[in-house]
């Protein structure tokens, strides 16, 4: 034997020695005197790979010892736990056994051992309602009568669909309650500050038409909807699980989809980044295939699932940084987003594989990670909101500008028709339409200068603004040209008006500097607009025609068009 046999020799009886350790014999649990509780202690388990060994073959097998909360992954379907308990009092008591995470089994079965025989056998199968008196908001509580002194010896059967993680805990009676009582209020705390982001997003779905607002809210509802169903508040709400509860899973392959959609749109990838749109585009079509293909095998397409949802954190990632490099300014908070989900759940799936230890975060992780992320994902909607606030007040800016005159602040020509053309379509009535022209404004230019005319041209504006009915759509025309649209008057009401105003400018002494200050007259032209016939241009040519008539006519006055001009 050389040296190197010798070595592995003696490597392997001390690993013989470990794993008899490992295996030895399973430590009594003492049920004293006011027994309260046994949440931290250590069992023995088993798996059965063959998923079909008699219980009198599983008693002989040696089971392995840990503690009472376990995570083995998706290989160990079938494991068996042993429990040894001594009640060490000289009364018969009761405790109760509880495995909390029954709700996502296939079925936990009970079996008790006194002095090598088997004495009772309670099956409960998560599909079959009539085995389910066990069950209780979730959890699987099997009372345990021990008489006086007695040692007995428990093997409880953990059946799972998937990965196998269970917690096996022993309690008094009050504590047994207590226990039971408030178990998901944490996982109800989660699910209830999703619920009020669905409700909000839909509410602004419903008022703003936004499509981001849908998907988000479909996202939310999805991994709402999952967090419910993985942690038991289904379980213990509505009673819903087994096969019927491994269904709903589903809801975690469409919550990818609906955050695929949400990225699409608040990029607004299609439009604008065409390679982007491309890669997310290709997962999303996996996603929806696997859905259609889980509706039928969900097995499976949970097994593919988590693959493809690595795919998708990959792709979506990456879109995510080239968005970021593009300085589109909404990516750092999916990048956040992912992170974080990242994290948690990268602890989850290594809690599932029972790489990890069995603690809340690990064990919570995916719930937590969804959360977290979809928290950080709303301020992107906090974002975007005030965003298109400010893009309105923008947009109505640029639309006041783009129909005011600026030095007169009046409405201007290209906004008078706008709005007059309308008037005349709505409009039952007679209307009138003024032309308003300040006589000899050249010589105010010429003699005062082109500041003190831009004055005059803002007190006639004044004027005009002052002595105008609300009705009225009154523009600045052309330089010192005035236009009036009167709904609602007649020819006679519209002289008198324009005269009004005609008396009151000529009346009027307009300060232009420098301690000068002058008076000014206008001349008007007046056309009556018949109902039927509407056509505005017509109707500003016959004002204008009589524009100049007052003009021809010696100026300072107002002018009515007439059929025969
Ligand atoms: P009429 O009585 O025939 O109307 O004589 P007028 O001198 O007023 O003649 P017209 O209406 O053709 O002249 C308009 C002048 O108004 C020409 C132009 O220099 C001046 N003008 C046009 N826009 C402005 C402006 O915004 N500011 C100033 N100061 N002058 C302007
Ligand atoms: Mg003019
Ligand atoms: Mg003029």
């Amino acid at each position: 034997m050389d040296l190197l046999q010798l070595r592995n020799t003696i490597l392997s009886i001390f690993f013989l020695c470990c794993s008899s350790v490992a295996f030895s014999h399973t430590p009594t649990q003492l049920i004293q005197d006011n027994f309260s509780e046994l949440t931290d202690f250590t069992i023995g388990y088993y798996i059965d790979r063959t998923e079909q060994m008699s219980f009198e073959q599983i008693e002989k097998q040696a089971f392995q010892e840990s503690p009472n909360s376990i995570s083995l992954g998706d290989s160990a379907k079938t494991t068996w736990a042993k429990i040894e308990l001594k009640n060490t009092t000289s009364n018969a008591t009761t405790v109760y056994l509880h495995h909390p995470y029954a709700y996502h089994n296939r079925g936990v079965d009970l079996y008790e051992v006194v002095d090598g025989k088997l004495t009772r056998k309670r099956l409960l199968d998560m599909d079959d309602k009539s085995t389910q008196e066990w069950m209780y908001r979730g959890s699987a509580v099997f009372d345990i009568q021990l008489g006086p002194n007695q040692e007995k010896t428990l093997f409880v059967k953990s059946w799972s669909f998937s990965h196998q993680w269970f917690s096996l805990n022993l309690y008094g009676e009050n504590e047994s309650k207590r226990a039971l009582l408030g178990q998901f209020t944490d996982i109800a705390l989660l699910v209830g500050m999703l619920l009020a982001l669905i409700v909000y997003n839909f509410l602004l779905f419903l008022s703003s038409r936004l499509k981001e607002h849908l998907y988000y809210s479909c996202y939310l509802i999805s991994g709402g909807f999952w967090i419910a169903l993985s942690y038991g508040l289904l379980a213990d709400l509505f009673n819903i699980y087994g096969s019927m509860a491994f269904k709903w899973h589903l809801s975690l392959v469409s919550m990818p989809i609906f955050l695929l959609l949400f990225m699409m749109d608040i990029f607004e990838t299609k439009k604008k980044h065409r390679i982007e749109h491309w890669a997310l585009a290709s997962i999303l079509i996996l996603l929806m295939v696997n859905f259609l293909y889980g509706l039928f095998d969900i097995v499976n397409a949970l097994k593919i699932a988590s693959p493809l949802a690595s795919a998708m954190m990959l792709v979506s990632f990456s879109v995510s940084i080239s968005m970021f490099i593009k300085k589109h300014v909404i990516a750092r908070f999916f990048l956040i987003g992912h992170i974080l989900f990242l994290i948690f759940s990268t602890r989850a799936l290594l809690f599932y594989n029972g790489k990890v230890e069995f603690n809340y975060l690990n064990s919570h992780g995916v719930g937590l990670g969804i959360v977290l992320e979809a928290l950080v994902l709303s301020l992107i909607i906090a974002y975007r909101i005030r965003a298109i606030k400010s893009l309105k007040e923008t947009q109505t800016e640029l639309r006041l500008q783009a129909s005011t005159d600026p030095l007169t602040l009046l409405f201007n020509r290209r906004y008078f028709s706008i709005a007059a053309n309308q008037e005349l379509k709505e409009s039952q009535g007679s209307l009138c339409i003024a032309i308003i022209d300040i006589d000899h404004f050249k010589q105010v230019n010429d003699v005062y200068g082109h500041t003190a005319g831009d004055k005059v041209i803002i007190k006639t504006a004044d004027i005009f603004r002052a002595q105008a009915k609300k009705q009225d759509i009154l523009a600045r025309y052309g330089g010192e040209e005035f236009i009036i649209l009167m709904p609602n008057t007649t020819l006679d009401d519209a002289l008198t008006q324009i005269e009004n105003i005609r008396t009151t400018i000529e009346n009027e002494k307009m300060n232009i500097g420098l301690k000068h200050s002058l008076s000014i007259r206008i001349s008007a032209g007046i056309s009556e607009i018949s109902p039927r016939k509407i056509d505005l241009d017509d109707a500003i040519n016959q004002a204008d025609k009589a524009l100049y008539n007052a003009k021809n006519n010696g100026r300072n006055q107002t002018q009515v068009y007439k059929t025969n001009q």
